[in-house]
C-alpha cells in the first residue's frame, strides 16, 4: 500500500488534492511512485521519481525481451531511433514497454523483425532532467 499520504490544492477545481507515495522497485531500479487524485473533481495523475543514481539512456532492441523492457520518461524526454530517423517526444512521465512506446511510430513489420531477431534498433533516452531510464 501507499507509505506516505498528503494533501495540496487542485490545480483544476481548488478542492482537495491527496497526494500518496510509495516506494517500488522494478528490476535492479527504484521509484518513489505518486498517485494524485482530487477528492472533489476526481482528476488523478501518476508520477515517478526515480531513486537510482545510475540511469542507462541506450538500449539495442534486437528481441522479443527487448520489446519487452520497461522505460521510465519523463516528461520532457526525446526518444531517438537513429536507425529510422525517428525523434519521438515522450509527452508524459510514464512507465512504457518498449513495444508500447514504439507501436505507433513503426510499422507492424517493423517490429515482427525485431521480435524475430532479424533487425535491430537502438533506442536513446534525451532528458534534460535526467530522469528517463531503461529499466535494468
Ligand atoms: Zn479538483
Amino acid at each position: 500500500m501507499y507509505s506516505f499520504l498528503r494533501e495540496l490544492v487542485c490545480p483544476d477545481c481548488e478542492g482537495s488534492l491527496i497526494v500518496h507515495s510509495k516506494k517500488v522497485k522494478y528490476g535492479q531500479n527504484s521509484f518513489i511512485k505518486k498517485f494524485f487524485e482530487c477528492s472533489d473533481c476526481y482528476i488523478n495523475s501518476i508520477e515517478y521519481i526515480p531513486l537510482t543514481p545510475v540511469k542507462k539512456t541506450k538500449l539495442l532492441v534486437r528481441s522479443d525481451n527487448d520489446l519487452n523492457r520497461k522505460i521510465l520518461t519523463s516528461d520532457n524526454c526525446v526518444i531517438k531511433i537513429p536507425e529510422l530517423g525517428l525523434s519521438i517526444m515522450a509527452n508524459e512521465n510514464s512507465l512504457l514497454k518498449v513495444s508500447e512506446v514504439i507501436n505507433s511510430f513503426i510499422d507492424n513489420e517493423t517490429v515482427q523483425k525485431i521480435s524475430k531477431g532479424e533487425k535491430k534498433i537502438t533506442l536513446l533516452l534525451k532528458d534534460p532532467y535526467n530522469i528517463s531510464t531503461i529499466i535494468q
